[in-house]
């Protein structure tokens, strides 16, 4: 099982006009092997190049070429090589539907990664019990400190160094047995929504946390004043500045919500039932006053309230994908259901419910429920776990 460790690296001065050279490098040998491809496409009567005839001519490349691509870790190259038979297979896979654009040349400040074997032109040192730093050796760039927040578990089989804007990383790849949790005796059903964070058919509320409200203030507030500064302006490049660095930190407080989120859930449960998530249906906008008067929330709330929704939205399917992969690890199991009607279908009877406001329905028979608590239910239900619907109340 593959699990995804994702580090700061701070590479030195030096370094990192390595690391910068490394990238460069490997743009080149990517585009080299594309424009190959492209021209085996074109004019040998749609033959294809294979990976392993460039990986065959990668050889030839480094012997003629011992201060440029020679430097390089010879597997890194074949990993780069081997992106460029990704891209190629979905274009193939493109041309049979026929809407195919060819995959296009990499400029150099747009290729941003590149994956080194483990013990092969890369090594990973964790941190000591206790310390934050490890250190990841890269051939061509040499040892770069890198900041360990959390332990990594498991055999390390690639590191990726990777830059983002101006910042570095160092992701690091693991195949980790699975740990089975000991059995916790009870299934759940959980409800995601927009207003809350999620709803579990035992009843626990996980509201949408404060930071998320605090972000999409700070984040409007730096858009109206980024969209009143002057173009090209010291001043706009401050506010994108600032603005990149609230995403980031409302991204990593997300990130680490979710993990706890997912832990709990997974600690309690065996078996989690789960919405398949319709992304394009949440993401509608405006959101019209909840009074009912029918007309939609002020401009600066509606900003606001949309900011909320994307900030939240955004965050769906990585905590379905963080849920997964803890269960996964965890011996548990997820289930996902379709959606449809489990809102509105009463979760004791049956029956069609109303639902006069977003976080009520009404059953004709058995009355009023919290909506989230009833699409639980369903959830629930509807993977199989749930007893059914019961008898109506008498
Ligand atoms: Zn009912």
């Amino acid at each position: 099982m593959r699990r995804t460790y994702k580090f700061r690296a701070y590479p030195t001065g030096p370094q990192e006009v390595r690391a910068v050279r490394l990238l460069r490098d490997h743009c080149d040998l990517y585009n080299a092997a594309l424009q190959e491809r492209r021209d085996a496409w074109r004019h040998v009567s749609k033959t294809t190049v294979r990976y392993g005839d460039q990986s065959a001519q990668l050889k030839e490349i480094r012997r003629v070429d011992p201060t440029g691509q020679g430097r390089h870790s010879f597997t890194a190259q074949q990993q780069t090589l081997r992106r460029v038979d990704t891209v190629m297979g979905s274009f193939f896979a493109r041309v049979k539907t026929g809407k195919a654009g060819y995959p296009r040349f990499k400029p150099h400040n747009r290729f941003d990664q590149v994956v080194f074997v483990d013990r092969d032109g890369a090594k990973w040192s964790p941190a000591e019990p206790g310390a934050r730093w490890a250190f990841a050796r890269f051939q061509a760039v040499g040892t770069v400190k890198v900041r360990q927040h959390r332990p990594v578990r498991g055999t390390v089989k690639t590191l990726q160094l990777k830059r983002e804007h101006r910042r570095w990383y160092v992701i690091v790849v693991v195949d980790v047995e699975p740990e089975p949790l000991p059995a916790a005796g009870h299934t759940v059903g959980v409800d995601v929504g927009v207003a809350r964070f999620l709803t579990t058919s035992d009843g626990q509320v996980v509201d949408n946390p404060r930071f998320l409200a605090a972000a999409a203030g700070d984040i409007a507030e730096l858009q109206r004043r980024k969209a009143r500064s002057r173009r090209g302006s010291g001043n706009t490049r401050r506010l994108r500045q600032a603005l990149a660095k609230r995403w980031r930190k409302v991204r990593h407080q997300r990130h680490d919500f979710h993990h706890k989120t997912a832990r709990a859930l997974v600690d309690a449960y065996d078996v989690l039932a789960v919405e398949t998530l319709n992304v394009a249906g949440m993401t509608r906008a405006p959101q019209p006053r909840p009074d009912g008067t029918g007309g939609y929330l002020p401009n600066g709330a509606a900003a606001k309230a949309g900011l909320n929704k994307s900030i939240l939205d955004a965050g769906w399917t990585r905590f379905a994908n963080t849920l997964v992969a803890k269960a996964e690890e965890a011996g548990r199991r997820v289930v996902f259901v379709n959606p449809a009607y489990t809102s509105i279908d009463c979760h004791r009877c049956g029956t069609r419910c109303t639902r006069p406001r977003q976080d009520t329905v009404i059953c004709p028979r058995c009355g009023p429920i919290d909506a989230d608590l009833n699409g639980a239910h369903n959830v629930h239900t509807r993977a199989g776990l749930g007893s059914g619907h019961t008898a109506p109340a008498a």
